[in-house]
């Protein structure tokens, strides 16, 4: 038995011709499964029996259950589920005037450490196939009370770049018409620096949105907070980036986590406006959030200002992101340390 979600559009209907089956059934087939988020062939009341009957012996169609539902008094909701092989991972659902946007992650657990997320607490255990990616979605979309999910964010756990192979199969059915139908540039690839990635995706012709997590200005405090930096050098990075924008013509975003005594003050924010100096992009500023066993706070308000405000005068596009679902720990990988400890 395979998880249908693994077939493209095309793989299917090779799979249908070679059942002798006429191919148009694929559209239908996706349809139900992408769009009305049917979780079981019995109810594609418009497939003759015989051919659901087919279907069900080869292939089902969800392989992840939700361990925990949690939604916070702002509406964000957060799902853990637990895979096959019983690796748990988390989605969130947010949903912010007039738009609901999916945050999914794309590998279980993470190698990349990053100082200010549980998500890399407790190591890598191994990538999410498309299918599973596809199968967060399928469940948020169904979490909403089938509301429209308009914007989806590879910001969950995991590096997307790290998983490149089946993040980008899965960028291809949610943005197709007989997929999820999200159009390209309401999908947001996050990455923390993977070079070979971007440069990969530069060449790919999407017209995603790709984001940057860049959280310091020069190696010394990235390489403190973000261990990539010792394989990926800022300079490197800055340099792959600049060169996604000439290729792309897309405009990058770059997260920057606020943290106090880290990365948060004045010379900081100074640092960070000369390297993106000419850059088409914008900043996301974050102050953190305070995660247990991690050791962190997010600077004060004045701070928080400054930073902000000197952005501004540089002529930086910056916007200051408060962080949701705080009360249900919807931060990358909050939830899931809580049942990866036990
Ligand atoms: S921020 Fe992303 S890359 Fe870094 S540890 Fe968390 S999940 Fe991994």
């Amino acid at each position: 038995m395979r998880d249908i979600k693994e077939l493209d559009f095309k793989e299917l209907e090779s799979v249908l011709k070679s059942w002798g089956m006429p191919a148009f059934h694929a559209r239908q087939v996706f349809r139900w499964i992408y769009q009305k988020g049917a979780d079981d062939f019995g109810c594609m009341t418009n497939l003759a029996l015989t051919l659901r009957k087919k279907l069900q012996d080869d292939f089902y169609i969800l392989g992840i259950s939700v361990i925990k539902a949690l939604c916070s008094k702002d509406g964000t909701e957060k799902f853990l589920f637990e895979l096959k092989d019983k690796n748990l991972i988390e989605a969130v659902s947010i949903p912010a005037e007039g738009r609901i946007t999916a945050c999914l992650s794309s590998q279980a657990g993470c190698k990349f450490s990053c100082r200010f997320c549980a998500s890399g607490m407790f190591g890598f255990k191994r990538n999410l196939t498309c299918a599973e990616i596809l199968e967060e979605l399928h469940y948020l979309k169904a979490g909403s009370q089938n509301k429209r999910i308009t914007h989806v964010v590879f910001m969950g756990t995991g590096e997307p770049l790290d998983n490149y192979d089946n993040v980008l199969k899965a960028v291809r059915m949610i943005n197709s018409k007989d997929g999820f139908n999200i159009a390209s540039r309401r999908i947001t690839i996050s990455t923390n620096g993977v070079i070979p990635g971007i440069k990969r995706l530069a060449q790919e012709g999407l017209q995603i949105e790709l984001s940057v997590s860049l959280h310091a200005a020069d190696d010394k405090t990235r390489f403190r907070i973000m261990p990539i930096n010792r394989i990926y050098p800022l300079k490197e990075l800055m340099r792959a980036c600049r060169a996604y924008v000439r290729k792309t013509n897309r405009q990058i975003t770059f997260e920057y986590i606020l943290i106090k005594g880290i990365n948060s003050d004045l010379p900081n924010a100074q640092k960070l406006s000369t390297i993106l100096k000419g850059l088409n992009c914008k900043v996301n500023l974050i102050p953190c959030n305070p995660i247990e066993g991690l050791n962190i706070v997010p600077p004060g308000e004045d701070e928080t200002r400054s930073f902000k405000g000197h952005l501004i005068r540089s002529g930086v596009h910056v916007t200051l992101r408060r962080s949701r679902g705080q009360d249900i720990e919807a931060a990358c990988g909050q939830l899931r340390s809580r049942y990866v400890k036990k």
